[in-house]
């Protein structure tokens, strides 16, 4: 009886120590990693800012609180002490007063306040995980157990995954266990980039870098930097005013991360492989030639990645006497016209690029004449829009590449609207390709249908115009 009487006193503790207090709100706050149970209220989001009931948050952080009528509430901790007044935005903590960026309130005769000022008011330091929603206090003698990655169990490739973003840009490069992340796609990309790292059963991140201050770039890196234990942050000078800019900025604020400023000629380690920063050399006023170019490089195989680099910085790294030799090239710009110029793509020399691209962008990226430049090259092409999520492997002395979706079947579902056909040769053409004008107007066809019904038609598409 004694012993089956224990083991539901234990059984009923267990569940108590693993699992956490998640209030309706679905808001947590742990302090030195033990989740506070919120009884009678429970925290808020209240202005952009969670609110915590009064006596839970002082009691958890052991200290003593008085809350007299005039709505005056003060804590004290050994030597500290705070003082704030509901409905009034000044605290005063350890004898300094100042300004919050909101107020205690009453919400449903409970007093709510700010978590954030009580606890550093006490010397805490405070985080916040909006994936999670939970604040987390520690003390700072407190040494949460440290966040590791599960260790890979597949060979030594070092693999890029190109995440399909849309219109926008997102490598996660995997080193035996380490990790670097290059810009992260729009805001709303933002918990797919997450989700993809979290599958790959990844805490840490040892490099984020956000290559220049677009939102197709920079956007979803609040939501990654806010998730992961990110160690270094790469960026440059560039301040932007916009939303994707300055949520970057809180997330940073926010983070522990180590920030770093880009510098070309500086080389970093990552697992097994090495990055070298190219560019850029100073700021542009075009954003894009502002972008952090990197060439990474494992044993023999190698990788060029530039942001959206123009022909401007294009130039510049061609003529920094860098080696930017690289068997895999993320195409700059997603492949726009006033990217890749020739001087550059014959200097990479790249076997392999990869066009992160939104499908029907308005932007009409890739260009055909890139696309045509590096067909010239010898590149194999891969592009997000028509493949999806594209890995490519580096093995050392190799290259292999594996795509989510598979581009034959992507293109045969695609629907044309206004194709030239050449009822001669057979071949499909886009209306502004020269070959559309040029052809004798007997073997001229409109058409406008899937690409489907012009193959069983016996139609292929033009290698220049590529119109599928
Ligand atoms: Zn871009
Ligand atoms: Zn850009």
């Amino acid at each position: 009886m004694k012993i089956k009487r224990a083991l539901i006193l234990l059984f009923a503790m267990l569940c108590i120590a693993v699992t956490p207090a998640r209030t309706d709100s679905g808001i947590r706050v742990s302090v030195d990693g033990r989740y506070i149970s919120f009884t009678d209220a429970e925290p808020i989001i209240y202005d952009g800012r969670t609110m915590v009931p009064v006596r839970a948050v002082f009691d958890a952080l052991g200290a003593e609180v008085d809350f007299n009528s005039k709505g005056v509430i003060t804590g004290k901790k050994g030597n500290s002490t705070v003082e704030m007044c509901l409905g009034n935005k000044y605290i005063i903590s350890n004898g300094i007063p100042s300004a919050m960026d909101t107020v205690p309130i009453v919400i449903n005769s409970r007093a709510l306040v700010p978590a954030r000022y009580i606890a550093e008011s006490f010397g805490y330091t405070v985080g916040w995980d909006s994936q999670s929603k939970t604040v987390t206090i520690n003390s700072r003698s407190y040494a949460p157990a440290p966040a590791v990655n599960t260790p890979q169990t597949r060979d030594e490739d070092v693999r890029l995954c190109f995440i399909d973003v849309g219109q926008g840009d997102c490598t996660l490069i995997e080193d035996n266990g380490h990790y670097m992340l290059i810009d992260a796609g729009e805001t709303e990309y933002g918990s797919k980039v997450v989700s993809y790292i979290k599958n790959m059963g990844v805490n840490c991140i040892d490099y984020v870098i956000a290559t220049h201050p677009h939102s197709d770039h920079i956007g979803g890196l609040d939501d990654v930097i806010n998730t992961f234990d990110v160690k270094n942050v790469i960026i440059t000078s560039e301040e932007a005013v916009t939303a994707s800019f300055e949520s970057l900025l809180d997330a940073l604020e926010k983070s522990n991360a180590n920030i770093i400023e880009a510098m070309p000629g500086k080389s970093y380690t990552l697992g097994l492989s090495t990055f070298r920063i190219i560019a850029p050399a100073g700021l542009d006023d075009n954003s894009n030639n502002n972008s952090i170019a990197i060439r990474l490089s494992y044993k023999q195989s190698s990788a060029l990645l530039c942001g959206d680099a123009e022909k401007e910085e294009e130039l510049y790294m061609v003529k920094s006497g860098e080696n930017i030799t690289s068997d895999v090239l993320k195409v700059n710009h997603h492949g726009s016209s006033g990217s890749s110029c020739n001087e550059f793509l014959y200097k990479v020399k790249p076997k392999y690029a990869v066009i992160s691209v939104g499908e029907d962008n308005s932007y009409g990226h890739p260009s055909m004449n890139v696309l045509s430049a590096l067909n010239a090259v010898g590149a194999e092409i891969y592009r997000t829009d028509l493949n999806g999520n594209v890995v490519v492997s580096l093995t050392g002395n190799s290259v292999n590449v594996s795509t989510e979706k598979n581009e034959a079947d992507k293109r045969t579902e695609k629907m044309l609207k206004n194709v030239v056909l050449n009822t001669n040769s057979k071949k499909v053409h886009l209306p502004e390709c020269d070959s559309a004008s040029k052809m004798n107007a007997k073997n001229k066809r409109i058409f406008s249908g899937s690409v489907e019904e012009l193959i069983e038609m016996g139609y292929s598409a033009c290698g220049y115009c590529r119109p599928f």
